[in-house]
């Protein structure tokens, strides 16, 4: 069987703690991938016939300078890149939507635009890269 997606865990650590959750996600959980070794994982992933990567946790967007340059690698190296948010950045539904939320916790939905825009960026980013226009 030929693999050819892989879900990253960046962090266990996420801003809910819900009860559901298969990965014990929790804003008690501590830690992140390093850079460097997300490094190792993509370019084993390359080497295995990978196609698409996805980071999550957790909640990804804790570590956002960690995340932000493994997207960006990721990208640079011909992978199509996603990102699994709860959103608890959005201050909408339309904006957790555009973030492709798996979690839904419409009344924690308060954050600031900014970091909607952020998504948004990163998905930019991506597509970009994805696209060979860099
Ligand atoms: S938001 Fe997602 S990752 Fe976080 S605790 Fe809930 S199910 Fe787990």
């Amino acid at each position: 069987m030929k693999l050819e997606g892989l879900h990253i865990l960046l962090t266990y650590q996420c801003t809910y703690e819900c009860d559901h959750c298969f990965v014990w996600g929790s804003p008690w959980q501590k830690g992140t991938l390093t850079f460097e070794r997300i490094e190792q994982i993509l370019a084993q992933a390359k080497e295995a016939g990978v196609i698409s990567i996805y980071f999550e946790g957790g909640e990804p967007f804790i570590y956002y300078a960690v995340l932000v340059k493994a997207v960006h690698k990721a990208a640079n190296m011909g992978f199509s890149v996603g990102i699994v948010s709860n959103a608890y950045w959005a201050i909408s539904a339309a904006d957790a939507d555009h973030g492709h939320a798996r979690c839904e916790r419409p009344h924690e939905l308060r954050r600031a635009r900014r970091q909607a825009a952020v998504v948004r960026h990163l998905e930019d980013v991506a597509t970009q890269w994805n696209s060979g226009a860099h």
